[in-house]
């Protein structure tokens, strides 16, 4: 560039000199550079005309020929030409890797913009949503027509999945994800968990069935059983044997009963359920049935405003307050060294207008490894802990799922030795106000 201007200036000044040496022999200076200056801007022009021309043409293989500036200009115009020509090359290349990837795919994946209209999709999802080429542009909306899909396609909890029937095929069962990425495009993901779903509701079948035939003739045994410890004269032997097995077959009981709960809360629909609550009444009511289990051996302590309502299923939220409570109960048992222990439920409302409820005891306490595995089915600490209390390991399975059912979690911090704190978290839109006198809600169960 500073070669081609240095030699355009060399040629301006010695063109320049000629005119002027012509323009002083022939005795018509200003003549001479005027006609000079013609020349010059004549061939500018000329060069100007050849740019726009290169420009404009389709293919431009073949550089003008020029020297001087306009010699470098047509050159680095070239080489930014050619730069470009190469890195659409490579990213083309790139994007048809993506392509062929991505139709390899049994996953549908979906490119949306910013305004949820659809760019490209796979050969998967060109499958399961049964797109055709004159679809590109229109809006998902119009092919997955479900409100709950428009609701979580503006909601920005996008790490949640969302399970669909499918609408073109309604045995199938679709699990989308939307991921946003760049200025609110969107990658949507779309699964066929149809299979997965079916294996699911049989377990959920065979679990509520299971429970349910259980649930009779464990009723005649433990019927007969209690018989048979009110007759005086067994064999003191056989007593010991049979109150056993009544013990046993109360255990069952108490174990059909949860799943028979936990199967409830995994099939039956909470939608229409959850009606304002009274939360003072209702830990009124859960702190009644602990104290039962209690036997006056432990105090209760409420803390917290009063006169709050929360939106939510009765009969659920009592049974996982319940066993929360009555978990602190169990697990903190008094001993020859304090005649009574205390249990305090806190109620609050953070800055995020979230309502927290939580149940502290002084008791066991649990070690941090067991923490996160404690809401899974099943799970016991350990059952030879010093405590008499012969739980299902299902209590905290149940606490889990009523809160899932009311977009609500669990916390649990706890330490050995000092006791625990679980903590049910509530979003504030669960904060409720007290109906008015006379409101008829409908319950659909
Ligand atoms: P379980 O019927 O055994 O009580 P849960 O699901 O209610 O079943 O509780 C799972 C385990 O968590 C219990 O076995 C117990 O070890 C532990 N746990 C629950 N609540 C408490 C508590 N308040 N203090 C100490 N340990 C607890």
């Amino acid at each position: 560039m500073r070669y081609g201007f240095t030699a355009e200036l060399r040629r301006l000044v010695g063109f320049g000199c000629i005119a002027l040496i012509i323009g002083l022999i022939i005795d018509q200076f200003m003549l001479a550079v005027l006609l000079f200056c013609i020349l010059y801007m004549g061939w500018t022009l000329g060069n100007i005309y050849r740019l726009d021309k290169w420009l404009t043409q389709r293919k431009k293989n073949t550089v003008p020929d020029a020297s001087g500036i306009w010699g470098d200009i047509f050159y680095n115009l070239s080489y930014a030409e050619k730069r470009t020509q190469r890195q659409q090359q490579r990213l083309k290349a790139v994007v048809n890797r993506i392509k062929v990837t991505t139709a390899a795919l049994n996953d549908g994946v979906i490119l949306l913009n910013r305004n949820n209209d659809i760019d490209w999709w796979n050969k998967a999802a060109e499958r399961m949503l049964v797109f055709r080429s004159v679809d590109k542009g229109n809006s998902i909306l119009n092919y997955i027509r479900h409100p709950k899909f428009a609701c979580y396609l503006s909601s920005d909890k996008h790490d949640l999945l969302l399970d669909l029937f499918s609408h073109h095929c309604p045995e199938r069962r679709l699990q989308y994800q939307i991921t946003r990425f760049g200025e609110g495009e969107g990658l949507l993901t779309v699964r066929d968990i149809t299979r997965i779903y079916k294996l699911e509701a049989m377990r959920k079948d065979f679990v509520a069935n299971v429970s349910h035939e259980l649930r009779t003739p464990l009723t005649v045994i433990r019927g007969y059983l209690e018989t048979f410890t009110d007759f005086n004269h067994i064999d003191p032997v056989w007593q010991k044997g049979i109150s056993q097995m009544l013990q046993q077959a109360n255990h069952m009981t108490e174990l059909i009963d949860d799943l028979t709960t936990l199967s409830k809360l995994e099939t039956d629909n909470i939608e229409n359920t959850q009606v304002p609550l009274d939360l003072t009444l209702l830990l009124n009511k859960v702190i009644d049935v602990a104290k039962a289990y209690s036997h006056g051996t432990h105090k209760f302590f409420v803390n917290g405003p009063k006169n709050l309502w929360i939106m939510g299923n009765e009969k659920e939220l009592h049974s996982a307050f319940s066993n929360l409570l009555i978990n602190s109960v169990i697990y903190s048992p008094v001993d020859s060294t304090i005649s009574s222990q205390s249990i305090t439920i806190t109620v609050t409302i953070d800055s995020m207008s979230r309502l927290s409820v939580s149940f502290a005891d002084k008791g066991m306490g649990i070690a941090k490894q067991h923490l996160p595995r404690l809401t899974e089915r099943f799970y016991r600490v350990d059952s030879s802990r010093g405590t008499d209390a012969s739980g299902t390991g299902l209590g905290l399975a149940i606490v889990k799922h009523v809160l899932l059912r009311h977009e609500a979690t669990l916390d649990i911090t706890s330490e050995l030795g000092k006791g625990s704190i679980f903590t049910c978290i509530f979003p504030s839109h669960k904060l409720s106000v007290a109906p008015i006198a006379n409101t008829i809600y409908n319950i659909h169960k």
